[in-house]
Parts: structure tokens; C-alpha cells; sequence
């Protein structure tokens, strides 16, 4: 791992070049550099990364869960639906403390281990919940109690929106952080969306940069119009063998 202040001199250098200086400090720098050094020690035991090089891990985790830190009213209930090594739940509970995030896995390691980043990085505004996300939308301490849902690399669009809307209360939103395929999947979920609650989706594009990288995915955004039906959502089995 590289010294902390050639990370914090990276880490400065990528948010400057994406115009996102604003959400950095050096409190908040130094937190991202421990959560490296942290993940990067643990990956071994809970197997949490592929991207194990300090500038990939900037551009490709910390930048672009800070174009969803970016984009957040103040103050609200987020869940972060299938957070696995923590995804965007803890750049985004650093870069956003007035934020209060859910961060659900059915991987009852991945959840011990935000449990336990979270805690050594003194990080209060992050309740980790291991269960699988289908029984949360099922439940009503969480059914439509939250003001966004975002899941990032979880599922394909229609089993991702049966997945995360029932989380979402009416006037909130489900932000997808999705991968090149979104559009093409976009387009066989509408239906389930409309079904589920949501409005017509926007698609937007997050394009990042690096000195020596670019990275560009879009992200999907559907605004809950209406409840989401009691049925919804079914059992797993149902979900991916039938999507809605
Ligand atoms: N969001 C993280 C990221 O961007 O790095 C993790 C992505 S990982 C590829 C997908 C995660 O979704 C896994 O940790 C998996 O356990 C979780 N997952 C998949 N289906 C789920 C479900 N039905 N309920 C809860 N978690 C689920």
C-alpha cells in the first residue's frame, strides 16, 4: 500500500478532475485512505475486491460512489440494496455524514465486514443488515420507509427493481448504478418498473477520468409515483425464474 499522502495527493487530484472537490476534506481523505488499507488487509479472509491497485480503487469505488454522494438531498434514509464489500455504503457515509444508510447482503460475512470498517473508521451513520434484500422489502420496518434505494452491480433491471422499489417510499427514488448492458436492460424492465411503482425512468451517464483512465457507466433513475403492490416482492425463486 502506497504512504498516505500520495493516496490523499491521488485521491485529490481524480476529485479535482471530476469536479468534486467539494466533497473532500482531509478528515474525510484520510478516512478513505484507512478503508484501502483496511480492505486491502481483509480482502483475503472476506474475499471483497478484484481492484486491489490504490488508483483504480480511487477512480473505480471512491469517485464513482461520490457521483451518487453528489447527487443526494441532505439528511435522508438511503438503502444500499446488495453492498457486498460495502459499495457504496461507506465512500458515500464518509463523503455524506448527515446521510443515514442501510446497507443490506445476504452474505453474512460482507455484512461483518462493514460492521467492522465501519467501526474501526469511527463511522456512526451506517446500520449494516445481513438478510437477503427480498425479505426487507417484505418487511415493514423497512417496506417504503426510505427516501432512495441504490444498489450497485446486483442484478439485471427487473429482478434489481423488484428488488430495491419496494424499499423506496412514494416521492422517493431507485438509483441503479448499472453496467454498459443498462439500456438494452432498461428496456425489458419497463414494464416491471411501472408494475412496481415507479415512473418512467431517466438514464444518465457517470464519465470519470483519471490521469491515466476513463471510466463511463450509466446510472438509472426511477422516481416512485405510486406504492408498491403487497405482492411484490415474491420469494427469490419467483423473481429470478419469472421476472416480472
Ligand atoms: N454493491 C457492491 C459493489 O458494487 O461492489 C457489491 C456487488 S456484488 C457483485 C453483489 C452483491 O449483491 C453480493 O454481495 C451479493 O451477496 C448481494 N446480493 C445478491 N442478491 C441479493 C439479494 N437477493 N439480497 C441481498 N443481497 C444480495
Amino acid at each position: 500500500m502506497i504512504k498516505e499522502s500520495e493516496f490523499t495527493a491521488k485521491l485529490t487530484t481524480v476529485f479535482k478532475k471530476n469536479g468534486m472537490t467539494s466533497l473532500l476534506n482531509s478528515d474525510r481523505a484520510s478516512k478513505l485512505y484507512k478503508l484501502t488499507e483496511y480492505m486491502l488487509a481483509e480482502n483475503e479472509k472476506y474475499n471483497l475486491t478484484a481492484i486491489t491497485e490504490p488508483d483504480k480503487i480511487i477512480l473505480s469505488h471512491y469517485a464513482d460512489c461520490a457521483t451518487l454522494a453528489k447527487r443526494l438531498p441532505k439528511g435522508i434514509r438511503v438503502a444500499d440494496i446488495g453492498c457486498g464489500a460495502g459499495f457504496p455504503t461507506l465512500p458515500l457515509a464518509i463523503l455524506r455524514d448527515d446521510l443515514s444508510i442501510t446497507a443490506v447482503d445476504s452474505t453474512a460475512k460482507r455484512i461483518e465486514y462493514v460492521r467492522s470498517a465501519a467501526e474501526m473508521l469511527g463511522i456512526t451513520n451506517v446500520t449494516p443488515i445481513a438478510m437477503r434484500a427480498e425479505d426487507g422489502g417484505k418487511n415493514p420496518e423497512f417496506r417504503e420507509k426510505f427516501d432512495v434505494a441504490t444498489a450497485r452491480a446486483v442484478a439485471e433491471m427487473r429482478v434489481l427493481s423488484e428488488l430495491c422499489l419496494p424499499y423506496v417510499r412514494k416521492g422517493g427514488s431507485f438509483i441503479a448504478m448499472k453496467g454498459k448492458n443498462a439500456e438494452y436492460e432498461l428496456s425489458a424492465a419497463a414494464r416491471a418498473i411501472a408494475m412496481l411503482g415507479g415512473a418512467k425512468p431517466i438514464v444518465e451517464t457517470v464519465a470519470l477520468v483519471s490521469d491515466t483512465e476513463e471510466l463511463s457507466h450509466p446510472l438509472i433513475i426511477v422516481t416512485k409515483k405510486d406504492k408498491t403492490p403487497d405482492k411484490y416482492p415474491r420469494p427469490f425463486a419467483q423473481i429470478s425464474k419469472k421476472p416480472l
